[in-house]
């Protein structure tokens, strides 16, 4: 893509994918199928001056399809499923004779694998293996859904809108390729570039009537909102855990105690019979400070959320710039308000995920699941550098 230079010297770039998105709204020969990321809601209406009221999803739906996207589908389905996928394996983790008391690490977040991957290489077989809601949206949709539609995956270009920009390279890696057509997700748009390609084509967001997401990958439950702060996919996926471990629903806020601004936070809870240590960190600084606590014995945890973005996505380097300003937190605490609104505050209860696990995957953790679902963090290297051009190499296959 081309890019667009912040910096007076030209030091710094950040990618700009907004042509090659509009190369593919142009191509009639292809169906587009877009994602938006849970943290995108909480921010997005920044950008055109909106309040809360107006910067709905139901406007930013109406608006992604004024821009030509065929269809407009919300992450916070995966979010569920991935939380199907993630709580499953924390259990049999948790069951399993051999399991060694070291904690399971979330792996949504590609700027806390990378870091994993090149500071602690040893704790990378303890991240989870469930793919990024982001990932697991490309594999899904490239696969169960292109074939609902009768298209070949080839026609399918799966667009996402991230907070992020490290998923712009999470999209790239060798190993996000499982529905058979190329990457999985073919192109990542941060809030950033989708606020500008809006206001390239005069979309007045504010005028337009709320729309509905598509279906059957547009259904989301307050637990997988709450994705994009910190502590939230640690939150989910106990909410789910607590169900698959009991056969019963917890109050959807019992565990809130791991909810909050510090960078580290820790809770303990009981999850059917046996009692939970769980942390949720935000920062790497922070990630660090824990790694090394762990490594030295002064701390215990069954399960640890890692997000490389202080105040986790809400704060992602994607998201509108507010010169002085750390939003972080107030976009997180709007993710919680939308959760407490949800009709539906548990991943397991998604009617559309179910729908997708009788009619195609069979059940959390099965043959097909593994395949299109979970990813090995070891099976690429971590690019070596920059070659002589000054671009980043590529990411190879080990
Ligand atoms: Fe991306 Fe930051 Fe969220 Fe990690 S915490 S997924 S780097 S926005």
């Amino acid at each position: 893509g081309q890019c667009i230079t912040h910096c007076p010297v030209g030091a710094l770039r950040e990618r700009d994918d907004t042509a090659r998105a509009f190369e593919m709204l142009a191509d009639p020969e292809l169906v587009t199928v877009v994602q938006v990321a849970p943290a995108v809601r909480a921010a997005w209406g920044e950008a055109f001056g909106l309040n809360r009221e107006q910067a709905s999803t139901g406007r930013m739906a109406a608006a992604l399809r004024r821009i030509g996207f065929d269809y407009v589908f919300d992450t916070n389905f995966t979010a569920d499923l991935t939380i199907m996928e993630e709580g499953s394996e924390f259990l049999a983790r948790q069951k399993n004779l051999n399991y060694d008391g070291r904690p399971l690490f979330t792996s949504c977040c590609p700027g806390w694998v990378r870091f994993a991957k090149a500071h602690y290489p040893a704790l990378v077989s303890d991240l989870s293996t469930a793919k990024s809601p982001q990932q697991m949206f490309g594999a899904v949709a490239k696969s169960y859904f292109a074939e609902k539609i009768g298209v070949t995956p080839e026609k399918v270009r799966c667009i996402s809108v991230m907070p992020c920009l490290a998923k712009k390279q999470e999209c790239a890696l060798p190993t996000m390729q499982d529905a058979g057509a190329g990457q999985d997700v073919d192109l990542v748009l941060t809030t950033r570039e989708m606020t500008r390609m809006l206001k390239s084509e005069h979309v007045r967001p504010e005028l337009l009537d709320e729309e509905p997401f598509d279906s059957p990958l547009g259904t989301g439950s307050g637990a997988a909102v709450i994705f994009g702060a910190t502590g939230g996919v640690m939150e989910a996926a106990l909410r789910s855990a607590c169900f698959l471990a009991t056969g019963s629903n917890p109050d959807p806020d019992a565990f809130a105690e791991i909810r909050g601004e510090k960078g580290w936070r820790e809770a303990q809870f009981s999850l059917g019979g046996d009692t939970l240590r769980v942390a949720a960190v935000s920062g790497l600084g922070n990630a660090d400070r824990l790694i090394r606590a762990l490594l030295h014995g002064e701390v215990q945890y069954d399960f640890v959320e890692v997000m490389a973005c202080p105040g986790g996505c809400a704060g992602g380097g994607g998201q509108p710039i507010c010169e002085g300003c750390e939003l972080a937190g107030e976009r997180g605490g709007l993710l919680y308000q939308i959760d407490a609104a949800n009709p539906i505050r548990f991943s397991h209860e998604n009617p559309e995920v179910q729908r997708l696990y009788q009619e195609y995957l069979g059940h959390p953790l099965s043959e097909r699941a593994h395949h299109l679902l979970h990813t090995d963090h070891t099976a690429w290297k971590m690019p070596s550098g920059v070659n002589e051009t000054g671009q980043t190499r590529e990411f190879a296959l080990q």
